[in-house]
């Protein structure tokens, strides 16, 4: 082979420093790019053999990860199907042209096209993000190939000339430049590799591991031990998400998410996704249980594209009332490297964030359906998703107020439809409406309570973090419902005016409430009510006027939910 020299063909004038500012806080990625790329060779030359097109020794597939400190070099290797020249100035040297693309236009009637990761990220060309120098070493699979080598130093010159390699396959050397010098950490590439690589469906080797083994036993009968050097493999090949349930066991899923969130507590269920029209997507989803520091809890879901970590930004395809499960969602479908107000707007986006919602929906109703008692258990952690999804989404309370729960101060839990034919004919005001009665704080409130039950009415307990807004949109949604806190006015008149205390009260009450008026006591935003349903036996009790106690809880609540 001749030594060819040449010059890139790129669209834009110089492409390299563009890469750099642009993915410059990202430069990590670089290792996840072209390890993709050493697995997509391998799952490649796979498709190959079974297609009958090469009749090769197909070997034990693999892509090695290796860092020689000293000489400032990372590579990146593997044993698939290799590139001639030919290939090397197509894919490589033309940057706008995804040989992905055009291998999957090629075999797309094959049954694990899909295999191959697609096109996302500036693939190969992100290696100059670290590296000032870039070598290919790679031998084609193809009969009579010769080994090429091609190199470039970040301009938009080549060289291309004959390459070193004896076995099929890709070496991809990067000559690690000054500013990237944290890279050459063997425990900065382990990192990078737990983050990006761990359930590449290829295995993928970092080093090796030495382990001490069980060797018989010596003379005095004592265990004797040998070390054994093995290849450090860093990745599970065939993770959970990508199996079928049916082949699952709930330990699987349990260990599965062990490995994923070391110290976190057991997951109360999970949800299994499987979906191959109109889009693409598996993922395990759990249900933790909820702590009180959302915010920790929060953005734990990871998004994998063909089992390469992508990110755990899931934002707009995960409902938001879902942000506090956890698990892995992947989707080759999903758009990666496009801005945020895009993945917005894209169809396939929405659809898999209405079909994450209906599963959940379903799962939650399957779950009551079976187990209504272990359901009831579990509602003091599911109730915030269930109550958050049915503020925030009008399919997923169509669906949820099925098996939404409302619990009152004994502890027993009601559907909506059970709540209703229990108070219904007990609890109404003079307008016909129903009126639910509830507790925001049991211990605070308990006089209230007591008194309400010595009337025989039932008090609904509703004092999560959640409960101030779901009052107020079930109070939109029920039919003919008013949600009266148990401490509240019912009648919910304003009583400031002589006329209207005497005609409610008795003489000597009317006096009473004149006198806490007069004292003051009563802020703006209170207002001097008849507490309980008859005025007759009422006591005279200060409280605050309904609705701007929701106010000031939610302004007290600062959008910490929304
Ligand atoms: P993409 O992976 O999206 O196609 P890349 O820029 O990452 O884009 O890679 C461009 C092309 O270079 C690949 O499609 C493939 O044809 C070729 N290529 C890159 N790395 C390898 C490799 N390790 N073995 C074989 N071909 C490779
Ligand atoms: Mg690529």
């Amino acid at each position: 082979m001749t030594t060819e020299k040449g010059s890139i063909s790129i669209h834009t004038e110089n492409i390299f420093p563009i890469i750099k500012k642009f993915l410059y806080s990202d430069n990590e990625i670089f290792l996840r790019e072209l390890v993709s790329n050493a697995v997509d060779a391998v799952q490649k030359i796979k498709r190959l053999a079974a297609l009958g097109q090469y009749n090769g020794e197909l070997g034990e597939p693999l892509v090695a990860v290796s860092l020689d400190a000293p000489a400032k070099t990372i590579t990146i290797s593997d044993n698939g199907l290799g590139m001639t020249a030919e290939e090397i100035k197509k894919y490589i040297n033309q940057v706008a042209f995804s040989g992905a693309s055009e291998f999957v236009e090629k075999f797309k009637d094959a049954k694990d096209a899909n295999e191959i990761i697609g096109k996302f990220g500036l693939g190969f060309y992100s290696a100059f993000m670290v590296a000032d120098l870039v070598e290919i070493q790679t031998l084609s699979y193809q009969e009579g190939a010769e080994a090429a080598k091609w190199t470039c130093d970040g301009s938009t010159s080549f060289e291309i000339s004959a390459g070193d390699r004896t076995t099929r396959g890709t070496s991809i050397i990067l000559h690690i430049n000054a500013e990237s010098e944290e890279f050459l950490s063997e425990h900065k590439l382990q990192e990078i590799l737990d983050k990006y690589a761990k359930f590449l469906p290829v295995p993928i080797q970092f080093g090796t591991k030495t382990t001490e083994e069980e060797d018989g036993v010596d003379e005095e009968g004592k265990t004797k031990y040998k070390s054994v050097t093995a290849p450090n493999i860093i990745n599970t090949t065939h993770p959970i998400w990508a199996k079928a349930p049916a082949d699952l066991s709930d330990q699987d899923y349990l260990d599965f998410y062990k490995q994923l969130y070391p110290f976190a507590e057991d997951p109360l269920f999970w949800i299994h996704l499987n979906v191959d029209y109109p889009f693409n997507l598996t993922g395990v989803l759990y249900f933790p249980k909820v702590k009180d520091d959302f915010d920790m809890q929060r953005n734990k879901i990871k998004l994998f594209s063909r089992q390469v970590f992508i990110t755990d930004e899931v934002k707009d395809i995960v409902p938001e009332f879902l942000m506090l499960l956890h698990g892995v969602i992947d989707s080759p479908d999903i758009p990666l490297n496009v801005s945020r107000s895009f993945l917005q707007a894209d169809s396939n986006v929405k659809k898999i964030n209405s079909y994450i919602t209906k599963k959940v929906a379903d799962k939650l109703g399957e779950l009551y359906q079976k187990d209504r008692k272990s359901y009831e258990e579990k509602w003091s952690n599911i109730g915030l998703f269930v109550k958050y999804g049915m503020i925030s989404e009008e399919k997923f309370y169509d669906k949820a107020k099925d098996f939404a729960l409302l619990t009152n101060t004994k502890g027993e839990h009601f559907t909506f439809e059970e709540y209703k034919e229990k108070v219904k004919d007990s609890q109404t005001d003079k307008n016909g409406n129903i009126v639910y009665l509830y507790t925001t704080d049991p211990d605070k409130q308990d006089g209230f309570i007591q008194s309400a039950e010595k009337k025989g009415y039932d008090v609904l307990i509703m004092n999560t973090p959640i409960d101030g807004h779901f009052v107020g949109s079930l109070e939109h949604k029920l039919e003919k419902t008013q949600l009266k806190r148990v401490d509240a006015s019912v009648t919910n008149q304003l009583i400031e005016k002589d006329e209207v205390l005497e005609s409610v009260l008795s003489e000597e009450q009317s006096a009473t409430v004149k006198s806490i008026f007069e004292k003051a006591i009563v802020k703006p935003n209170f207002s001097v009510e008849v507490v309980g349903l008859s005025p007759d036996d009422a006591p005279v009790t200060v409280t605050m006027d309904e609705f701007m106690r929701r106010m000031k809880d939610m302004a007290k609540m600062g959008g910490g939910m929304s």
